[in-house]
C-alpha cells in the first residue's frame, strides 16, 4: 500500500443543520459528509475517493442523542459507537446493539466512529448493517427538499452503496425493539480481534412462555453484497439449530476474497448460525424464566400484603 495524503478538497464546517443541508445541496455529488472519519479518512488517504468538498457535521447541534423507548432505540448522526455501546437503556430495549458494537473494531475507533456513519458507509462487513436489517429498522435522510425515511431492506443497495442521494444527510437511525420473549446474539469470526469479520451472524429467537419456538431469524455480514436476512423458523422447528444452520447453505452465496475462500465462508455460515441461534434461544429462555420469577414474586407480595 502506497502511503499517500488525501487529494486536495475544500473543507466546510457548518454550525447548523439547515446550513449543512445548504452546503450539501450546493456541492451535490462532489461532496462527502465527514462524521467520525474512521472509514472516510483511510479511503481519502489511499486515494480510493477524491471528493472536492468535505462537509464536517461534527458541530451540528441535536444529533448526538440516544433515545430508548419501549418501541426501540433512535440514534442521531453524531452518536459514537462507544456512547451507544455504554447506554444501559438502549441495551435493555435492543440488546443486539451492544452485542454487535463490542465486535466493531477497537475502542479508539469506537470512540470516534458513528453508528449512522457505519450505516451510511454500507460496508457489508459492518456489524450495524446486520442489526438494522434484522430489526427491520430505518434511516432518516434529510435534504433541502425535506425528509424521507428509508427501510433497511431498501437502504443497502450494494457494497459501500446506500440509498443516500447526493445532497442528503442521514440524520438518524431507528432500531425497533423485538417482541417480548426474544433473545438475541451476535457471533462472528475474524482473523484478528477487532478486524472486520470473515463471517458474522446476528440472531433473534422468540419463544412462548412455555418455551415453544415462535420465530428464529438471522442476518449476515461479510456473506454477500448487502446484509442478508433469513427466516429459519421452519428449519429450526423441524431440525433444531443444526437444521437451521444447514438450511442457510441454500440461502447464502458467499464469495472468495483475500481473507477466505467461498467454501470456508459457507461452512462458517452454517456453524455460526447454529451457535448464534442457540445463544439467542438461551437468552430468550432466561428472559422468560426471569419474567415468571418476577410475576411469582409480585403475586407473593400481593398475597402477603
Ligand atoms: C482499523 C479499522 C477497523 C474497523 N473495523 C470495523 C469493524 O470491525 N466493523 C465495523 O462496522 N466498522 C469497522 N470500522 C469502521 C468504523 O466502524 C467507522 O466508524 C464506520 O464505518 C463509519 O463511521 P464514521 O462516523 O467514522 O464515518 P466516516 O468515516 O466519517 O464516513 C464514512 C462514510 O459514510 C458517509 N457518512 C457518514 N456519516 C454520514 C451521514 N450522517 N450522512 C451521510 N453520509 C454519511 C461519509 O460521507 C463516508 O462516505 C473500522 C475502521 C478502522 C479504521
Amino acid at each position: 500500500m502506497r502511503p499517500v495524503k488525501p487529494p486536495p478538497f475544500t473543507y466546510h464546517r457548518p454550525e447548523s443543520l439547515p446550513a449543512a443541508l445548504d452546503v450539501l445541496a450546493d456541492v451535490g455529488a462532489d461532496g462527502k459528509v465527514l462524521a467520525g472519519g474512521q472509514s472516510l479518512l483511510p479511503i481519502l488517504s489511499m486515494r480510493l475517493a477524491a471528493p472536492e468538498h468535505l462537509v464536517d457535521i461534527n458541530r451540528l447541534p441535536g444529533l448526538a442523542q440516544v433515545t430508548a423507548t419501549p418501541d426501540g432505540v433512535r440514534i442521531g448522526a453524531l452518536v459514537r459507537h462507544a456512547r451507544l455501546e455504554r447506554d444501559e437503556d438502549a441495551a435493555r430495549v435492543q440488546p443486539l446493539l451492544r452485542q454487535a458494537l463490542r465486535l466493531v473494531a477497537h475502542p479508539t475507533i469506537r470512540n470516534r466512529g458513528t453508528g449512522v456513519g457505519s450505516l451510511a458507509h454500507a460496508d457489508p462487513s459492518g456489524e450495524l448493517t446486520a442489526v438494522l436489517a434484522l430489526t427491520g429498522g430505518t434511516v432518516t435522510l434529510a435534504s433541502v427538499a425535506g425528509r424521507r425515511e428509508v427501510a433497511a431492506a431498501d437502504f443497502f443497495v450494494g457494497p459501500l452503496e446506500s440509498a443516500l442521494a447526493p445532497g442528503e444527510l442521514a440524520v438518524e437511525a431507528f432500531f425497533p425493539a423485538f417482541a417480548a420473549g426474544t433473545g438475541t446474539a451476535f457471533v462472528e469470526v475474524s482473523r484478528r480481534h477487532g478486524d472486520y469479520a470473515v463471517c458474522g451472524v446476528a440472531a433473534a429467537v422468540t419463544l412462548t412462555p412455555d418455551g415453544e419456538l415462535v420465530s428464529a431469524r438471522t442476518a449476515y455480514i461479510s456473506m454477500g453484497p448487502v446484509p442478508t436476512v433469513a427466516d429459519l423458523t421452519d428449519a429450526a422447528s423441524s431440525g433444531g439449530w443444526a437444521g437451521a444452520g444447514r438450511a442457510v447453505g441454500s440461502l447464502l452465496e458467499p464469495e472468495e476474497d483475500i481473507h477466505a475462500g467461498a467454501d470456508y465462508r459457507a461452512e462458517l455460515g452454517r456453524v455460526l448460525t447454529e451457535r448464534a441461534l442457540a445463544q439467542a434461544a438461551g437468552r430468550a429462555t432466561a428472559q422468560t424464566a426471569g419474567r415468571a420469577t418476577a410475576q411469582a414474586a409480585g403475586r407473593a407480595r400481593g398475597e402477603a400484603g
